[in-house]
């Protein structure tokens, strides 16, 4: 595991966004982040399973968190720019984001891969964190101490037969973080990207159907890299790959 320490109130006041924390890796850093002290925005699209994230984590004591309900195969520039202006209104700045959201798609060779599902992939792996970090970057400009994620995969650091969509969107996300990274260096703005390493989620146990989930680290487990380029403790890193394991 990567090795930090985390200190407790690491993330007091923080404001900071994570798509997908209705389930697996999402809400286990949402609920993890919460109990440091963050302000969490919860993105999703069931609303259920967002209200029970929230609802665990005002239980534990965490601030009240946000929920925010977008579809990031359907969103456009105007649904983008909507949340940009609510956020604005309502924090008026982002300290952290974490593109965490993503689609596995069809485990198949590139040659039985449908064109529709490379671009749905590249959808919500790639262009979604694309038009987010575009609209949210007058917000994250506004922080003092901006971080933001992304996600990666080890097949979006080396190829492997199979993988065939997905691998190809998790090296565009690697170029997509590399570009921003650069871009906005003198805005102080970190941007990195995190391989999880195999964890216990439902992306998981679909990827390796024929595996014991028993042996694979559950989502809390792999928190403290995420923590750490959240936190202080990441300032000045920027433009990694780093794995969370
Ligand atoms: P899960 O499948 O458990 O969760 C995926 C999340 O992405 C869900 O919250 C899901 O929402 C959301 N999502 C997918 N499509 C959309 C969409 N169109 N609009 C909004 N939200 C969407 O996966 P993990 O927790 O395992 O994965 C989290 C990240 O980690 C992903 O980027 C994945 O690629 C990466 N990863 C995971 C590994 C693992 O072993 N688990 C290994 C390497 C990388 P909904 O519930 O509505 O579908």
């Amino acid at each position: 595991m990567f090795d930090y320490h985390v200190p407790a109130d690491l993330l007091r006041d923080r404001v900071i966004l994570i798509t997908g924390a209705n389930r697996g890796i999402g809400a286990a850093l949402a609920k993890g982040c919460a109990a440091l002290g963050a302000q969490v925005i919860l993105h999703g699209r069931d609303v259920a399973a967002l209200d029970q994230v929230r609802d665990e984590i005002l239980a534990a004591g965490g601030q009240p968190a946000e929920t925010l309900v977008l579809d990031l195969e359907q969103a456009d520039v105007a649904a983008y720019a909507a949340v940009a202006q609510r956020l604005s209104q309502r924090f008026g700045r982002l300290d952290g984001l974490v593109h965490n959201a993503g689609l596995l798609g069809p485990r198949v060779s590139l040659e039985e891969t449908p064109a529709s599902a490379l671009a749905q992939v590249l959808n919500v792996n790639v262009q979604a964190g694309f038009a987010l970090t575009q609209a949210l970057l007058p917000l994250l400009k506004a922080s003092s101490d901006a971080s933001v994620i992304f996600t990666s995969s080890s097949v979006g650091r080396k190829g492997r037969a199979g993988w065939g969509a997905y691998s190809v969107s998790k090296f565009a996300t690697e170029g997509l973080m590399q570009v921003w990274a650069e871009e906005l260096a003198d805005a102080g703005i970190r941007v990195n990207s995190v391989n999880p390493g195999g964890t216990r989620t439902a992306m998981r146990a679909a990827a390796y159907p024929e595996e014991d989930p028993v042996r694979v680290p559950l989502p809390e487990a792999i928190l403290p890299v995420y923590l750490y380029l959240l936190g202080p403790a990441g300032q000045g890193t920027t433009g990694q790959a780093l794995n969370a394991q």
